[in-house]
């Protein structure tokens, strides 16, 4: 039974969709199906699996449980983020153009600049959050606009619903959103009119920093064929475990995104009080430039914080091998806090020329707040960014 949206509250789903009683034994947990092939009683007569990069039945139960997480009828899922963004990109040919935003994760520009491109795909990479921008920069040949909402790591929002709005003007127009900042808790693109989501399931989805997946979830049966495709031809699907383990990460999804959420809030206040703090980006301070849409669009302004210190690089490459609870690492979405320098780090694959036109600086810090307790995290930063 696939929970649809209407039929039950976020956390029933989170804990229910996709996911039934094992026949065989009442195994309440999705068993790991760890089997490649399976048994047919005569050629083709199958109990509807054949091979295990076709389909898997615990990935199954995963594709369901994150299409009814975000309000799909289809989910489709990988063995990276990075797997699903390239399997969406399958549906290009050469000489199609796509407008994306210009501070999109570092992988997806490296995908986008160092494959597509060579296969005869053209990119506008623009500020997506301006509306007069995006309807500037979409031609007669764009099939595709993508959009990342909240940005990583400036976290900028884009109006879905306004930039849906201007895509349904162009048949055949497809508007993809990289979902993996927000999670379907926060927001639902689908509801706001794009057609396709994305996730890093790697990050809040899975929760743990224990695996590393992808997906894509959409409405449209004849795209999900194309892509269902694409994904079993192309092969990056993911095995048993990773599903498994994404599956125990989503049934606590809405708990942990309430608590991340609340601690973000608080670290984004407190720092942008502090004196040698110069800017905090975060959607949900008075002083983001989206904080109206944030309000309008998102539950709550997420789990993730950047920020810039008095001293720029120097300040921020200290501060990053200070700190102590906050790990030094890639990465995002985890129970336990991570820090990450973007510059040196996470989005090095983009020049510096590009990265600064965005408005990435040297000296910006990304925080990926997690679910300690709140006066620890505080202590944590405050003694960090105390003088030696
Ligand atoms: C991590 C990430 C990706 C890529 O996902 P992987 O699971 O690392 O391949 C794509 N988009 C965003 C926003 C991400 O944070």
């Amino acid at each position: 039974m696939s929970i649809g949206k209407n039929a039950a509250g976020f956390g029933t789903r989170a804990i229910h969709a996709g996911q039934r009683p094992d026949p065989t034994t009442g195994a309440i947990m999705t068993p790991v199906y760890m089997t490649s092939t399976y048994v047919q009683e005569e050629p083709a007569k199958t109990k509807g699996y054949d091979y295990s990069r076709t389909c898997n039945p615990t990935r199954t139960a995963l594709e369901e449980n994150l299409a009814s997480l975000e309000g799909g009828r289809f989910g489709l899922s990988f063995s990276s983020g990075m797997g699903a963004i390239n399997c969406l990109m399958n549906l290009l040919e050469a000489g199609d153009h796509v407008v994306a935003c210009n501070d999109l994760y570092g992988g997806t520009y490296r995908l986008f600049k160092t494959l597509y491109e060579k296969f005869g795909v053209d990119f506008s990479l623009i500020d997506t959050s301006d509306l007069d921008k995006v309807q500037e920069a979409i031609r007669p040949d764009t099939k595709l606009v993508y959009l990342e909402t909240p940005t990583n790591p400036l976290l900028r929002l884009s109006d879905i619903a306004a930039v849906a709005e201007l895509c349904k003007e162009r048949q055949g127009l497809v508007l993809a959103v990289d979902n993996t900042f927000a999670t379907p808790y926060l927001q639902n693109p689908l509801e706001l009119g794009a057609d396709i989501v994305i996730h890093s399931v790697t990050k809040y989805l899975g929760g743990h920093s224990d695996v590393v997946g992808g997906a894509l979830i959409l409405d449209d049966e004849e795209m999900h064929d194309q892509l269902r495709h694409f994904q079993n031809t192309v092969g990056s699907t993911p095995g048993p475990m990773d599903c498994f383990l994404v599956l125990r990460g989503t049934k606590t999804l809405h708990v942990r995104m309430e608590r991340h959420c609340q601690n973000a809030e608080k670290i984004a206040a407190w720092l942008s009080e502090h004196p040698k703090v110069a800017k905090v980006h975060y959607p949900g301070l008075p002083s983001h430039p989206q904080f109206e849409l944030c309000q309008k669009q998102m539950k709550h302004a997420g789990g993730m914080v950047s920020l810039e210190l008095e001293g720029g690089l120097a300040a921020g490459k200290d501060f990053v091998t200070r700190t102590m609870l906050f790990s030094l690492a890639e990465s995002l979405g985890g129970v336990e806090s991570l820090v990450d320098h973007p510059a040196s780090m996470t989005h090095a694959s983009i020049p510096r020329e590009e990265r600064e036109a965005a408005g990435l600086m040297d000296g910006l810090v990304r925080l990926s707040v997690g679910i300690e307790d709140l006066d620890d995290l505080i202590k944590d930063l405050e003694q960090a960014l105390e003088d030696e």
